[in-house]
């Protein structure tokens, strides 16, 4: 973590402690490297599971499911 404050995806706030700062995964952007993406600890339950990894999850379901 390095510059500016993350912002939390629970509440939308900076994380202005890092000692507070869950990493949760992170996000791919159409160019360039993508982002971290990071909540309080009292927030990380808040945020749902990672989106990219939901959706790979379920191309590969499809996949699998299509060809038995
Ligand atoms: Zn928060």
């Amino acid at each position: 973590m390095t510059g500016a404050a993350p912002t939390c995806r629970g509440c939308g706030q900076p994380i202005l402690d890092p000692q507070d700062a869950v990493l949760l995964g992170h996000e791919e952007a159409n160019s360039g490297p993508g982002w971290d993406i990071w909540a309080h600890r009292a927030h990380a339950d808040r945020v749902g599971p990672d989106p990219v990894a939901l959706r790979i999850l379920a191309r590969v379901l499809l996949v699998k499911a299509l060809r038995d």
